[in-house]
């Protein structure tokens, strides 16, 4: 399946809707094409513009989805629309439903462990137990939670764990930009695992420990205010999004598609 990229501030976002990029995942998993899955919002494509190294590493996934409306509104500024916003989060609900319904394994990686919840069970294995209740014939073939050093020997245990649980459908989910660096750097070393999804925080939502902005607030684009009013200590990554969108407006005059 060929999917258009269009080049926003130099990084290049696949123009999908969630439909169409849950369909390219579904296919690369039956064809076992290895595939990266990257849902970079505002903060982070301006993280490319400052980090040419971790633009060119965005740039390399199969499928970059926008995961913001400041993206997407980039994207129409500068005269290249794009279809819509692709939230991470909802990808990631498709993408359990299509393993629910192949048999595809699904491993759960990121999060935090035992010791930092107040139940004692870390966010990945909440995330099991929600997950199976959910899909009925899912197969979470492991968790692993996300605070180690991510290399050396726990690194490598970490991808032995992966490897032999057998899964082709990896939820990453240590935040931006350590899980897109993560993914990158260890693809190669996990052959079983055929589609690979940098999800951010999305297990803490998932498991219920963190709530999603209400429906108002995502339809009138402020799912980013909601999280800055439930998580203050976001303040100092979203002091990058002016500048995100002074530049974009930059590029609109001067006529230049990035930087
Ligand atoms: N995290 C992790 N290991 C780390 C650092 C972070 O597992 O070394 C987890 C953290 O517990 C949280 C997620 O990564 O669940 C980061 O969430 P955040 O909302 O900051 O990411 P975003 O969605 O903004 O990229």
């Amino acid at each position: 399946m060929e999917i258009e990229k269009i080049n926003v501030r130099g990084v290049n976002i696949s123009n999908v809707d969630i439909d169409e990029a849950t369909e390219f995942i579904k296919e690369n998993l039956k064809v076992g094409i290895q595939t990266a899955v990257y849902t970079p919002n505002a903060e982070i494509v301006q993280l490319c513009i400052n980090d040419a190294d971790f633009c060119k590493l965005i740039n390399s996934a199969e499928l970059v989805v926008p995961d913001g409306v400041g993206v997407v509104k980039a994207a129409r500024i500068l005269g290249t629309p794009l279809k819509g916003k692709v939230a991470g989060i909802e990808l990631g609900e498709r993408v359990l439903e299509a393993a629910a319904e192949s048999g595809a394994g699904v491993f759960l990686f990121g999060g935090s462990d035992e010791s930092r919840t107040p139940s004692g069970v870390s966010v990945a294995d909440q995330c099991k137990k929600v997950f199976e209740e959910k899909h009925p014939g899912i197969k979470i073939a492991g968790t692993r939670h996300g605070y180690f050093k991510k290399e050396g020997e726990e690194n490598n245990e970490t991808l032995r764990l992966i490897n032999e649980s057998g899964a082709e459908i990896l939820f990453v989910c240590l935040g931006a930009p350590l899980q897109e660096k993560w993914i990158a750097a260890n693809r190669e070393k996990l052959p079983n695992v055929k589609v690979f999804l940098g999800l951010g925080g999305s297990l803490d939502v998932y498991s219920g420990n963190l709530k999603r902005a209400p429906k108002l607030f995502i339809s009138l684009g402020l799912e980013w205010f909601y999280r800055l009013l439930c998580e203050p200590r976001r303040i100092g990554r979203m002091m990058s999004l002016p500048k995100f969108y002074f530049g974009t407006w930059r590029c609109k005059i001067s006529g230049k598609k990035s930087k």
